[in-house]
């Protein structure tokens, strides 16, 4: 089947079409729409006609249209799946959680979209500001660009529609690649739902032709990104005033302090390390151990890993399939490669079986390592010793990254001691950093990046604050 782009309401023919291979098995799975560069402009123009009728549609509307999305994917919640599978090559267990997130994360934008408040302001507090009555509204800020990634094809697009249509925006989402038909999927479950046209435009194709439009055409008033720092960077320095939110990667770690009932949390650790081959911005990638813990944990988590099935992304018992590309494989096997060349020790894993990489330990990896100080996006972990909480802290913080960290102790002290001096987005005590539900503020600092998603919070990006003051004559 052809898939074509969606453009005011219709289905559009692209400048090309271009073939769309599972990661896994690499047969044809559709074709899809690439679009000109005119096109681009087409749906911003599109999305631009859209907004001053669709900002003015009353909450409750807006809200309606969100719950309908939400019956039609909770209808056709295992065919999402599936299409999640096939295109990201996402195992089917891991695809059903991603929708059934998705389903929440439009519930809260629908919720939302009833409770965006303004505030009062006692003018009276400054001398010549006595005699007023002052508030706040938030209003929406036009026409938002949203760019997603291929690891969360539904839920990362939800992150952005969902808050940008809840507060009265309109949109241009140019999804990744390899990953459109979920995107696809959502945008004619929101036409079915009564969205006017418009309001959401999905457009494929290249990437640098998307960013080069949306930071270039003035009727774009915010860019939403989710991916690589590399272009999270590149649009940040291009896009101007415009407002823009980044959501980048990450090397995110846990810390396993002394005392710690290993044999509790060694299974959510693992599942943390290689949910998705690893291919989640969370993903649990370096495993910090206190050293009398150290020979235990290794021994557990080794034998946890070992219980992982490799295979068919759409099979149930499936764990972990194939990694997103070919160049992906061998860019991780690189770097593992290296790790080994610097005295690491390659304790389980490294072999490629039919694309799939599989779940890899290393041990005592070089903290200066690619493995370690950069972004692995792949199901390759390094468990390292610690002796002193102090020195912990100092080898978590020296990262370019500061997403989530994770940190387990039975000791309130140094769980207070983590949250403060740890330089990141969140800090989770008592579990791993790869926790996330979908109302809660998410996002990072340094190269993870800026801004917070969660719909609450991705409101507050979307709109701007509009201040009224009403001088009293009398
Ligand atoms: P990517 O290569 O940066 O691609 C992300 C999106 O950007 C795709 O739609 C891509 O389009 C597009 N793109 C590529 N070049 C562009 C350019 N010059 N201007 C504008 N858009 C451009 O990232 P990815 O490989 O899909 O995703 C992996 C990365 O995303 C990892 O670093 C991961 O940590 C990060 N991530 C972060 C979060 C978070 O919430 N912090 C969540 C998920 C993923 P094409 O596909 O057409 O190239």
């Amino acid at each position: 089947m052809k898939q074509l782009l969606w453009i005011n309401g219709e289905h559009v023919e692209g400048e090309i079409s271009e073939p769309l291979y599972s990661p896994y098995s690499k047969e044809m799975i559709s074709e899809v729409a690439r679009a000109s560069k005119e096109q681009f402009h087409e749906a911003i123009q599109a999305a631009h006609e859209a907004f001053p009728t669709f900002k003015s549609i009353p909450a409750f509307k807006r809200a309606e249209i969100l719950e309908k999305v939400v019956a039609f994917l909770k209808r056709d919640r295992e065919e999402c799946a599936r299409l999640i599978a096939q295109e990201a090559a996402k195992p089917i267990k891991t695809a059903l959680a991603e929708v059934d997130r998705t389903i929440m994360t439009y519930t809260f934008a629908a919720q939302e979209a009833r409770r965006i408040y303004g505030e009062t302001i006692p003018l009276d507090a400054a001398p010549g500001g006595e005699g007023r009555v002052a508030f706040t509204v938030r209003e929406p800020l036009g026409v938002v660009a949203a760019i997603t990634p291929f690891n969360f094809p539904m839920n990362l697009v939800a992150h952005k529609v969902g808050p940008a249509i809840a507060s009265g925006n309109t949109v241009v989402l140019k999804p990744a690649s390899q990953t459109p038909l979920s995107a696809y999927r959502i945008a004619h479950y929101f036409h079915e739902a009564g969205l006017p046209k418009g309001v959401l435009n999905v457009v494929t194709g290249s990437g640098k032709i998307a960013g080069e439009a949306f930071v270039k055409d003035e009727r774009v008033k915010m860019i939403t990104f989710t991916g690589s720092p590399v272009v999270g960077k590149w649009l940040r320095e291009h896009a101007g005033l415009k407002r823009v939110t980044l959501e980048l990667g990450s090397n995110s770690a846990v810390i396993v302090d002394e005392g710690v009932n290993i044999s509790n949390i060694v299974p959510r650790v693992v599942t943390g390390a290689f949910t998705y081959q690893g291919q989640v911005c969370i993903s649990v990638q370096r495993i910090f151990v206190h050293s009398s813990l150290y020979d235990s944990f290794v021994d557990q988590f080794v034998k946890e890993t070992k219980k992982l099935t490799l295979g068919n992304p759409l099979h149930h018992e499936t764990d972990i399939s194939a990694l997103i590309s070919e160049e992906e494989v061998e860019r991780i096997q690189n770097w593992i490669q290296e790790a080994v060349n610097h005295g690491a020790r390659l304790e389980y894993g490294g072999k490629v079986i039919n694309r799939m990489l599989q779940p890899t330990v290393l041990l005592n990896a070089s903290l200066s390592d690619k493995i370690s100080c950069q972004e692995v996006f792949g199901p390759v972990v390094h468990i390292n010793r610690f002796d002193y909480f102090d020195e912990v802290i100092e080898a978590v913080n020296d990262s370019s990254y500061g997403l989530q960290v994770g940190v387990y102790t039975n000791d309130v002290n140094k769980a207070f001691r983590a949250s403060r001096e740890l330089h990141v987005g969140g800090v989770m005590i008592n579990e791993i950093p790869t926790f996330r539900v979908d109302h809660m503020p998410y996002g990072g600092v340094k190269m993870s990046g800026m801004g917070r998603e969660g719909i609450k919070y991705a409101i507050e990006e979307v709109t701007e604050i509009k201040l009224i003051s009403f001088k009293l004559t009398e």
